[in-house]
């Protein structure tokens, strides 16, 4: 009998959308394994603003990729519940979410380099068995065969608002930060790159999340996950 395949659940969607709660909560309800993959490709930003790599350098930024500096450790009992390091240095919120990296991650994620290498990182991760994945390009490119696939999308003001609570529990304070420019703007160059662009994959469930909460959101995910069981 063929090896039943492992339960991949992607999570997809616009900057600010809720995916991480959302994914981190539903990886808990169902026992699984969860990586929010923007927290790899705001790790390298992070490691490229600290090298001083420019975000437009693709050659540089490749040789970042191929020296194997950033690596993920799924951990559910680690803060993120996963770990993301870049060189030796563990990541947290507060590294992830700076105004910097913001500014400068999307560019980096647009590179064709940067995206193979990111890829290939998760499906090796998805490789080792059941997980809960969260990102832009999940269920379109990185795990095109996932069991389920959500696209989770809200308003604009919705995810200011989200973004601004996300912002507070990290203890970075959003006074400074023009959030609705911020998210207008990684909407703009993550629905329009080249390269895995933002979309909905064909057999995705769409979840408009802006008037509900993250539980509703979860529940009605372990719904579809369980009816996909069932078959
Ligand atoms: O999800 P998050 O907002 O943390 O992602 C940060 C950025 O990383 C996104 O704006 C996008 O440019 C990039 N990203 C991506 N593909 C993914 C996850 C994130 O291009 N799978």
């Amino acid at each position: 009998m063929p090896e039943p395949q492992a339960l991949h659940i992607a999570i997809d969607g616009p900057a600010a959308g809720g995916k991480t709660t959302v994914a981190r909560l539903v990886a808990q309800r169902l026992h699984l394994l969860y990586l929010d993959t923007g927290a790899m490709y705001r790790a390298l930003a992070y490691l490229a603003l600290r090298t001083q790599t420019e975000a437009d350098n693709a050659a540089a930024l490749r040789r970042l990729c191929e020296a194997g500096c950033i690596r993920v450790e799924l951990d559910v009992t680690a803060p993120m519940g996963f770990r993301v390091f870049a060189g030796e240095t563990e990541m947290n919120d507060a590294m992830l979410q700076s105004k910097e990296v913001n500014a400068v991650v999307s560019t980096i994620a647009a590179h064709a380099a940067v995206r193979d290498a990111m890829v290939a990182a998760q499906r090796a991760v998805a490789a080792h068995g059941a997980v809960v994945m969260a990102g832009r390009d999940i269920g379109t490119v990185v795990l095109p065969d996932a069991r389920v696939k959500i696209f989770l999308t809200a308003s604009v003001d919705a995810r200011v608002a989200r973004r601004r609570a996300q912002l507070a529990s990290a203890g970075i304070d959003a006074g400074s930060h023009r959030l609705e420019d911020e998210i207008a703007e990684r909407d703009r160059l993550d629905r329009t790159r080249a390269i895995s662009p933002l979309a909905p994959a064909r057999e995705a469930h769409v979840i408009d999340s802006s008037a509900m909460s993250a539980d509703q959101v979860v529940a009605e995910i372990v719904t579809i996950v369980e009816r996909a069981r069932a078959v």
